[in-house]
């Protein structure tokens, strides 16, 4: 029986590759070094694969910035503003981060890869698009693994998932291309071939709903691809079941259908059937990814192995592959690594490289006669499960008697928005169109440093907090010289949204280095969510009620949203979803009460996550929708109505669930708008937002920094769309990554547009 996996973390066991990557950038660290290393690191993810015990090996799933990216330029789509740069690796970052100053270029536009926390880069074409197929670079690393005694299998996005995730800047239709893109995947098959007996193609798409001409032309462009190869073509979907589209997925001519059976262990009885029935492919292998690459919990082998005895039983042992769900690279690398973690907590994880070994354990246990190894690890793992079932850790009763005393009562506000804003402008003394931030200020090196050296012991605590509350001072003199109206205290004491939370919460645990990629070199570390979540003690209220003292202008209290907290963490899966976001949702509900007793006004409960936890299946998203909003308003709901709670949201195209959106019922939303020169305002548009929203009047992605007067013209456009009362305004997202200069510059002329467009009100 074959094992692989999908793909593996490129980032290193201790993010080699982001100093490695981020010190080329500063010209500290020569090119041949950069590459150097990235050979080290594919050697290196290889070996930790084989070890463990994965027979075959991925190629094509390292990348130093994208492998969507990589994809577009292996088929030479380059868009013409890069058309200057000299093919390679700075034409490549350059693609993936623009440039300013005198050789300035706009990057590749960024966006979310599926319902994932990774960002892929969105390849551009425009008519007429040729293809110009190189392989050259992914050859060069096939010959690496080879050379090292390794059975490499080729990954390459699919063609019709790659002009899927694609756009035209034209505006021609992007399915023109399929022909000629076919035609260069045919030949980009065909060298791959002479090196490399196994060619993983991934198409993710067909865990989607498919426009059914997207799904018919699958047939076509398979049967073209296959007749340019001999090699084994393994056929990857991955995220959601195949669904709807698994009869054309089954039927294509290529030898292993892959399926996500961590998400859709329904697949799997389906595609048995299918064979049975003879409605496959002819002697069709099936992957099973039976590991799941999305979390971090330890495989249930004993389900596991009795799906792949299934799976055997049918097809026999050479038509059954063992993988991981979807690539590793989801995953944190290494559990070995963390020392810190609750010995009971790390008994129930695996990470990429201990999923690879639970691959292994799959495999060799469905043989009648397992080795001794496997013998000991299945029963390790058994173990495991009983551990993790009868923890105590696990259950915390008060939390669930709670949960299960909530009612409708404590999902609303006790008044409806119009009959409660009233009372908050009172309450809060607002003028039309005020201006406000998202929520953090610059993380300067005096706040990081203070914070590093705290952790290492090198100030006292008492020290740090001097040290926040200087930022905090700083921050509220800055913003009252900048004449905002609703002021933050900047968010000095935070490290992340997430993490800072996750620490004061019961229920979490947090690795040391159990770091994932997010874009590029930008990767994020996931708490742990492991067991029932409370809170002990308020978190927020000293740091907040201590910026409030320092002036007469309200400032807002900033929380971040259960759905938010539950998305960018690592969460149980032994409990539904709903509940986890329940108890989330109870949690922050109590600080928003001893915020408003401590005598807080505004209170903003960021969810920017809402949009991403949305599962990529129709038929799923209106149940998610239901309990994302409810636990928004769980947790919001427990105040009075002179309290003015607020909400963020970014990252995201929000006309498909403006709806649910304004179901949450925040009195005020500030969301994500500039980068669109406003587009997203027709959101807004026929009152489709009942309440007030502030859409964000410039970028806070890039350093520039925005004149008064096209502020001035956005706002004017914001006021044409909705009514003047219900406008705020600020900036797109919070600013934590810009500097002092920048900021203060971008929020005068803020400020001052505002004002300008008061007076015409
Ligand atoms: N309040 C957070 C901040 O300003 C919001 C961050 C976010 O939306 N991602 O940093
Ligand atoms: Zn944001």
């Amino acid at each position: 029986m074959r094992t692989h996996t999908l793909g593996f973390p490129r980032i290193g066991e201790n993010r080699e590759q982001k100093t490695l990557i981020e010190n080329y950038w500063k010209s500290t660290l020569t090119l041949p070094e950069l590459v150097d290393g990235g050979k080290k690191q594919r050697l290196r993810n290889w070996a930790i694969q084989k070890e463990a015990g994965i027979q075959i090996l991925p190629v094509g799933d390292f990348s130093s910035y994208d492998h969507i990216l990589d994809m577009a330029l292996m088929l030479g789509v380059v868009p013409p503003r890069f058309a200057g740069d000299a093919p390679g690796v700075n034409r490549m970052f350059r693609m993936a981060r623009g440039e300013d100053g005198a050789n300035a270029v706009t990057p590749l536009e960024m966006t979310k890869w599926f319902d994932t926390n990774y960002h892929y880069l969105v390849p551009e074409l425009e008519a007429p698009t040729v293809f110009k197929p190189d392989v050259s670079p992914l050859l060069a690393q096939i010959d690496e693994a080879i050379a090292a005694g390794y059975t490499p299998k080729a990954v390459i996005p699919g063609p019709l998932s790659f002009l899927w995730l694609s756009k035209t800047t034209d505006g021609s239709d992007k399915w023109q291309f399929l022909h000629a893109l076919t035609e260069a995947y045919i030949s980009i098959l065909a060298e791959l071939s002479t090196r490399c007996s196994y060619i993983q193609i991934d198409e993710p798409i067909f865990a989607l709903d498919l426009p059914e001409d997207i799904r018919a032309s699958f047939p076509d462009v398979y049967s073209r691809l296959r007749s340019a190869t001999k090699a084994v073509l393994i056929l990857a979907s991955y995220f959601a079941g195949f669904d709807d589209n698994l009869v054309t997925a089954i039927t294509l001519p290529v030898d292993v259908l892959h399926l996500d059976l961590a998400r859709a262990p329904q697949d799997l009885d389906r595609a048995l059937k299918l064979i049975a029935d003879g409605k496959a492919t002819k002697d069709i292998s099936l992957s099973l990814g039976l590991v799941n690459g999305r979390n971090v919990w330890k495989v249930n082998a004993e389900h596991a192995i009795a799906e792949a005895k299934k799976a055997v039983a049918a097809l026999g042992r050479n038509r059954v592959w063992i993988g991981s769900s979807c690539s590793l690279l989801h995953s944190p690398v290494d559990l070995d690594a963390e020392k810190n973690l609750p010995a009971e907590v790390k008994e129930w994880l695996a990470f990429a490289k201990q999923k690879c070994a639970e691959i292994r354990l799959i495999a060799e246990t469905v043989d009648d006669s397992p080795s001794e190894w496997a013998v000991t690890e299945l029963e390790k793992n058994r173990q495991a499960q009983i551990s993790r079932e009868k923890s105590p850790l696990l259950h915390d009763p008060a939390v669930e008697k709670r949960v299960a005393a909530v009612d409708q009562a404590m999902l609303h506000r006790s008044k409806a928005y119009s009959d409660r804003i009233e009372s908050q402008r009172v309450s809060i003394g607002l003028d039309i169109l005020p201006t406000t931030t998202i929520g953090s200020f610059p993380q300067t090196p005096a706040i990081r440093g203070a914070r590093s050296q705290f952790k290492n012991g090198k100030i006292s605590e008492s020290d740090y907090q001097a040290a926040m509350k200087q930022a905090i001072e700083e921050t509220i003199r800055e913003q009252e010289k900048l004449g905002l109206d609703v002021l933050v205290h900047g968010e000095a004491e935070r490290n992340d949204m997430v993490e800072y939370f996750g620490e004061q919460l019961a229920g979490f645990a947090f690795t040391a280095n159990g770091w994932v990629q997010s874009y590029g070199t930008r990767c994020v570390k996931p708490p742990i969510l492991y067991g029932d979540v409370s809170r002990p003690r308020p978190m927020t209220v000293e740091w907040i009620t201590y910026a409030q003292s320092l002036t007469d202008k309200p400032v807002k209290g900033m929380l971040t949203g259960p759905v938010t907290i539950a998305c960018w963490s690592f969460v149980r899966d032994d409990i539904p979803q709903e509940t986890v976001l329940k108890q989330l949702a109870l949690a922050v509900r109590d600080e928003v009460v001893d915020l408003e007793k401590a005598g807080i006004k505004v209170i903003q409960v960021d969810e920017p996550a809402l949009r991403e936890g949305l599962p990529l299946r129709k038929a799923h998203q209106d149940e998610y929708l239901r309990y994302a909003v409810e636990a928004f308003r769980l947790a919001t709901s427990g105040v009075q109505d002179q309290t003015q709670i607020h909400t963020h949201m970014c990252y995201c195209d929000y006309h498909q669930i403006i709806d649910p959106i304004a179901d949450m019922d925040a009195d005020v939303i500030s969301l994500e708008a500039s980068r669109s020169g406003m587009e997203l305002l027709d959101v807004f548009a026929d009152n489709a937002y009942p309440n007030e929203a502030g859409p964000g009047v410039y970028d806070i992605h890039s350093p520039r920094v925005p004149s008064a007067e096209e502020i001035e013209s956005l706002l004017k456009k914001a006021v044409e769309t909705m009514p003047v009362e219900r406008i705020w305004v600020n900036p797109d997202c919070g600013l934590k990554t810009r500097n002092w200069e920048e900021t203060r510059a971008s929020l005068a002329n803020m400020v001052k547009a505002a004002e300008k467009v008061r007076q015409i009100c």
